[in-house]
């Protein structure tokens, strides 16, 4: 049944980050639909759906404004396949700056068509700032080329291009003046247009491309929030689901994380060194929250050296915020990504010996983490080798959250259904309880005899019998005589013990039905169900006799005592306490006669029985 369970929600887990997969990455290849032909031939039709600026451009290190101009001479430059990173090292002795140049001949129809386009160029990723000129003239670019020296480089600029830059013979020159940015950069991370499809189509278009395609992102980077304050906030209720509280810190990290990636960030009022603070900061603490979340699902105690590990993400997070500039990003990322492979390798192992040892949410967290695993390697080797590919951490990210959420759901719908069966259980244990507690309320607990109350209660339900039947039933009241004095000469432990044999005495006596009672102390009542006085007389004389002739045993003393009985008939419309207060008169006035009597409480008045 539970393993049922966990399989379904695995099977859920893995289609829900395809779901999230298709989501984010379908629309990137929409962007690329355009012609990828290297013929730098523009058409109208081609024009509509926009095309891609990919294949050989012409490249040159250096700097010299003169290259922007249609006329300048590039037959000498080198060819390169747009996009290029820079190699390692850059070009120092130029600055870090160089140029390109792409040489278009457009369709002469194009300024002729009616509703004529506005023609833009779509940039894709360059490090770290550029200017792009079009027919010689300017037409936009990102961050500030040197001496300013300004990054800015996750921005997806569309740029339009004035009809003016178009030549008469309808040729076009695009010249890209880009800055690698500063030495620690290339070093780190190389530099150039590095990656995206370059677009030239129509403004609008473009724009709407772009704003379409990152709008999956930012849902996605809403939902994950949303579901992170939720979590918060269900701790904030209940601070024993301490899970929820780093869940929820996790999620709301990986939300901020990921409108970072997107070009939604920018509508924020703060500069892009700001945001990349953030970025990072969310980054660096990742790992610090992921033990945290995964340890506490698992149930499992943080030891001194994963605390210690937890503790150095946390500081490199503080960190990163703190120091001033772009250089320690570039310095420290790829330390930190090596940092991270000892919890990459631990915790995954961890998870599977826990799933091994049957534990339910590991084996929902390995799947999520097998998943994320294998976004981390793409990622690092991007990093590392440079590969062309899309970065993949948030999916990896989300893929986790999803296994987490899963089996947090898992544990918390188990532990409540463990929690009902308790309840039920000790409901049932306690209503047990409860009715040995009501029947040792009407017990007397030295004789084992039924209570004054319990006796009560009993005699209650036969005077409503007896209005059923008509039949009426008799009371005995008995006591021992004398007993008092009987204490005194034995002591109370004797007292007590003949109390007992008393008391089993007239339970042997009696038939099953009647009802025999401590009234209390050494008093004694009897209800013998549907019995006339005559016959309770007869009962009455055969106990007194009874108890006259036994002697009773103790510690090798062999003891007599007599007792005196008054005895009532119940009549129909009299109360119980009536009845018993004329056998009560009836037992005084036996007393009185000298004892060890049996005497019956009249109407009329009283008659001795022996
Ligand atoms: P009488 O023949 O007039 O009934 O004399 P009595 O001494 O029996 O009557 P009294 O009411 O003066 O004293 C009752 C005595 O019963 C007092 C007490 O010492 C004794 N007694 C009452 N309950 C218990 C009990 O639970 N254990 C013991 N050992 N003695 C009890
Ligand atoms: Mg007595
Ligand atoms: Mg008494």
């Amino acid at each position: 049944m539970r393993h049922c369970q966990t399989t379904a929600h695995s099977l859920l887990t893995a289609l829900t980050v395809i779901a999230a997969w298709c989501l984010l990455v379908a629309p990137a290849p929409a962007l690329a639909k355009a012609t990828t032909s290297e013929l730098p031939y523009v058409t109208v039709d081609a024009l509509g759906d926009g095309v891609s600026l990919r294949g050989q451009w012409r490249f040159q290190p250096g700097d010299n404004l003169d290259w922007a101009a249609p006329g300048a001479d590039d037959n000498h430059w080198r060819s390169v396949d747009m996009p290029q990173r820079w190699p390692r090292g850059g070009y120092p002795e130029h600055q870090h700056l160089a140029w390109y140049r792409l040489t278009l001949q457009l369709d002469p129809h194009i300024a002729g068509v009616n509703q004529a386009p506005i023609l833009a160029v779509r940039m894709g990723k360059v490090l770290s700032a550029y200017e792009l000129y079009a027919g010689g003239q300017l037409v936009g670019g990102a961050g500030s080329l040197p001496p300013l020296g300004e990054f800015d480089y996750d921005r997806q600029r569309v740029l339009v291009i004035p009809p003016a830059a178009i030549n008469k013979d309808g040729t076009l020159v695009l010249a890209l003046r880009v800055w690698g940015g500063s030495d620690a950069l290339v070093d780190a991370w190389g530099a150039g247009p590095v990656s995206g499809v370059f677009m030239l189509g129509d403004y609008r278009r473009l724009m709407l491309q772009g704003m379409v395609s990152e709008v999956p992102g930012l849902l996605f980077c809403a939902l994950i929030f949303a579901f992170g304050l939720y979590h918060l906030y269900l701790f904030a209720r209940n601070r024993n689901l301490e899970t929820y509280l780093w869940f929820g810190l996790m999620a709301t990290n990986i939300a901020i994380y990921g409108v970072m990636l997107t070009q939604w960030k920018y509508l924020l009022p703060i500069s892009f060194l700001a945001m990349k603070k953030i970025e990072f900061g969310a980054i660096y603490l990742f790992p610090a929250l992921g033990i945290q979340m995964v340890w506490s699902l698992l149930q499992l105690p943080i030891g001194r050296w994963l605390r210690a590990y937890q503790w150095s993400f946390l500081a490199a997070a503080v960190l990163v915020v703190l120091v001033p500039g772009h250089a320690i990003h570039f310095h420290t990322l790829i330390w930190w990504q090596l940092w991270t492979l000892p919890i990459i390798a631990f915790a995954p192992w961890v998870i599977f010996r826990e799933s091994r040892a049957g534990n339910p949410e590991a084996k929902t967290i390995l799947l999520g983490t097998i998943i994320f695993l294998a976004t981390g390697v793409n990622d690092l080797l991007i990093d590392l080798a440079h590969i062309e590919t899309s970065r993949l951490a948030p999916l990896g990210f989300v893929a986790i959250l999803i296994a987490m959420a899963v089996s947090m759901a898992d544990r918390f719908t188990s532990m409540y259904s463990t929690l009902e069966t308790e309840v039920a259980e000790r409901t049932a244990e306690l209503s047990a309880v409860n009715r040995r507690l009501a029947e040792a309320a009407r017990v007397d607990h030295l004789t084992g005899l039924l209570n004054r109350r319990g006796f009560t209660e009993e005699a209650e339900t036969e005077i409503r019998r007896m209005f059923r039947t008509g039949k009426s039933f008799s009371l005995v009241l008995a006591d021992v005589d004398n007993f008092k004095q009987f204490n005194d000469q034995y002591g109370h432990v004797c007292g007590d013990h003949v109390l007992k044999r008393v008391a089993a005495l007239l339970e042997e006596r009696t038939r099953d039905v009647d009802r025999v009672a401590r009234w209390g102390g050494e008093e004694f009542i009897m209800l013998l169900p549907e019995t006339e006085i005559d016959g309770a007389a007869i009962l009455a004389e055969k106990l007194r006799d009874a108890v006259a002739a036994n002697l009773f045993e103790f510690d090798n003393l062999r003891l007599s005592l007599t007792m005196t009985f008054g005895i009532a008939a119940f009549r129909k419309g009299e109360s119980l306490d009536a009845c018993i207060a004329r056998a009560d008169t009836a037992l005084y006035h036996g007393k009185e006669g000298g004892r060890n009597k049996v005497m019956i409480g009249n109407y009329k008045g009283l008659s001795l029985v022996n």
